[in-house]
């Protein structure tokens, strides 16, 4: 028989806790997957949201399910699904590292502090305002920088 006062190792997983990193990494993703966008049309007077996104090679529109930040650039060996021209790892790092933003100040706002369980049990949404502002803030910057950095790292 177990002895019920020990825990077992699933159970006292923080699941909540990483459930919420988990989300706040693919929404970063998916905001840096948009901010790709923006840093490869903006320098070349393109609209950000009128037209899919292409190959660079071919000019073949990537289907949605190859469009999956992170994920879809991994499954396809960094290369086109049609012309097997290489797509630059700059998309996947742009992509991760707003994921990693946006969970870092997840940690901080959400988890540490117990933030989350203010937010969900005692209906305070400040932490997940103050997620959004720093979050936001940080993309912002980060999207300046590569903005400023356009046309020297991709071609
Ligand atoms: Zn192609």
């Amino acid at each position: 028989m177990p002895d019920a006062t020990i825990a077992h190792p699933i159970a006292i997983w923080p699941w909540p806790e990483a459930a919420t990193l988990l989300f706040a990494f693919a929404w970063g993703a998916i905001v840096g997957s948009f901010i790709n966008v923006v840093v490869h049309r903006v320098p070349q007077g393109l609209s950000v949201v009128v037209g899919r996104s292409r190959c660079p090679a071919c000019g073949t529109p990537i289907r949605p399910f190859d469009n999956v930040p992170v994920v879809g650039w991994l499954w396809l060996g960094g290369r086109c699904r049609d012309c097997r021209g290489p797509i630059s790892v700059a998309y996947p790092a742009v992509e991760a590292t707003c994921g990693l933003v946006v969970a870092f100040v997840a940690a901080i706002d959400l988890v540490r502090g117990g933030g989350l369980d203010r937010v969900l049990f005692q209906g305070d949404w400040r932490p997940l305002l103050s997620w959004a502002w720093h979050s936001g803030l940080l993309l912002t910057l980060l999207t300046w920088v590569l903005l400023l950095n356009a046309g020297r790292t991709r071609t």
